[in-house]
C-alpha cells in the first residue's frame, strides 16, 4: 500500500482496513491498530455502525464488548478504565493496566496518541484535537499514568496516529493567538504564516509536551500521515468531499492476556 512507511503498515482485511505500527508490534503483550476508511468506506460512529465495530474486532481477534470508548467532547479530562466503570462522560483520554480492554478514541483529523509503558504494563489512548492540544491533554494523560502506574516518562513509548498536519491545518488569527498563549516557548517553530492565515504544527505541540515531561524523542513514533492528504483511505473532516457525511477512524490499544 502506498501509505506504508517505516512506522506504519497498511493492512487490508476482509472486514476492515487498518494501520499497524511496527514499533509496537515488537511487544508481545501489546495490541494496537488504527482502523481507517480504506477503499470500502469503513467508519466508526456511535450506535449506527455496529457492523464496522464488529468487523474491526473480528479482524483483530478481540471481543466487540472489550472496545471501550469515552464520550469525547474536546476536554482535557483523562479517566482510568476500570472493570466497574460503564460510562466515561466528558472524557477524551483513557488509561489502564487492565488486560483485554481495548482503549479506543475516534478521530478524523484530531491527533490520537497511543501510550505504552512496557515496564509497568500500562497503556493510554488520548484524543488531542486542537482544543485538547491547547488544553494540553497529552500532559494530563502521561501524568495520570505516572500517578496510577508509576510510569517513568523516560520509558514511555508513544505512537502518533494519522492526523491533519501543518500543511492542511489552516487557522485564523484568533485561534493562533490561543496557541501563542499556550505555547509561547515554541510558537515560532510551530507556525507558518500564509497571507492572513496561519498553519500550526499540532503534532509538534504534543511531542513537545511529552518531551517536557521526560519522554525521549526517539520513543515518540510518528506515523507522519496527514489525514487530509490521504482522505482517499483515511477518514478526514477537512479532507472530505463537500456535502458528504463526515466519518471517523478508530485508534485502538490494548494489553493482551499474559
Ligand atoms: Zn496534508
Amino acid at each position: 500500500m502506498m501509505i506504508d512507511n517505516a512506522n506504519v503498515k497498511y493492512v487490508s482485511g476482509a472486514r476492515a482496513d487498518y494501520l499497524m505500527f511496527p514499533a509496537l508490534e515488537k511487544y508481545p503483550e501489546l495490541g494496537a491498530a488504527f482502523a481507517v476508511r480504506g477503499t470500502k468506506g469503513y467508519h466508526y460512529e456511535p450506535i449506527s455502525e455496529e457492523a464496522n465495530y464488529a468487523g474491526i474486532a473480528a479482524e483483530l481477534g478481540v471481543p466487540i464488548d472489550s472496545l471501550t470508548m469515552p464520550f469525547q467532547s474536546h476536554t482535557a479530562n483523562v479517566a482510568e478504565c476500570r472493570e466497574d466503570a460503564k460510562e466515561y462522560k466528558d472524557t477524551d483520554g483513557l488509561v489502564t493496566d487492565l488486560r483485554n480492554r481495548v482503549l479506543c478514541t475516534k478521530v478524523a483529523d484530531c491527533v490520537s496518541l497511543l501510550f505504552y509503558d512496557p515496564i509497568n504494563h500500562a497503556i493510554g489512548n488520548i484524543h488531542s484535537g486542537w482544543r485538547g492540544t491547547l488544553q494540553k491533554i497529552a500532559t494530563n494523560g502521561l501524568r495520570k499514568m505516572v500517578e496510577l502506574y508509576e510510569t517513568d516518562a523516560s520509558e514511555l513509548v508513544c505512537v502518533i496516529c494519522p492526523s491533519i498536519r501543518q500543511d492542511h491545518f489552516e487557522i485564523d488569527k484568533d485561534v493562533h493567538e490561543l496557541f501563542k498563549e499556550a505555547y509561547p516557548q515554541i510558537i515560532n517553530g510551530i507556525t507558518l504564516q500564509k497571507g492572513t492565515k496561519y498553519h500550526v504544527d499540532t503534532v509538534r505541540c504534543n511531542t513537545w509536551l511529552l518531551e517536557q515531561e521526560g519522554v525521549k524523542a526517539e520513543n515518540i513514533i510518528d506515523t507522519g500521515l496527514c489525514t487530509v492528504c490521504h482522505s482517499d483511505l483515511i477518514n478526514s473532516f477537512r479532507g472530505n468531499i463537500e456535502g458528504e457525511k463526515q466519518f471517523r477512524n478508530l485508534a485502538m490499544i490494548w494489553l493482551k492476556d499474559k
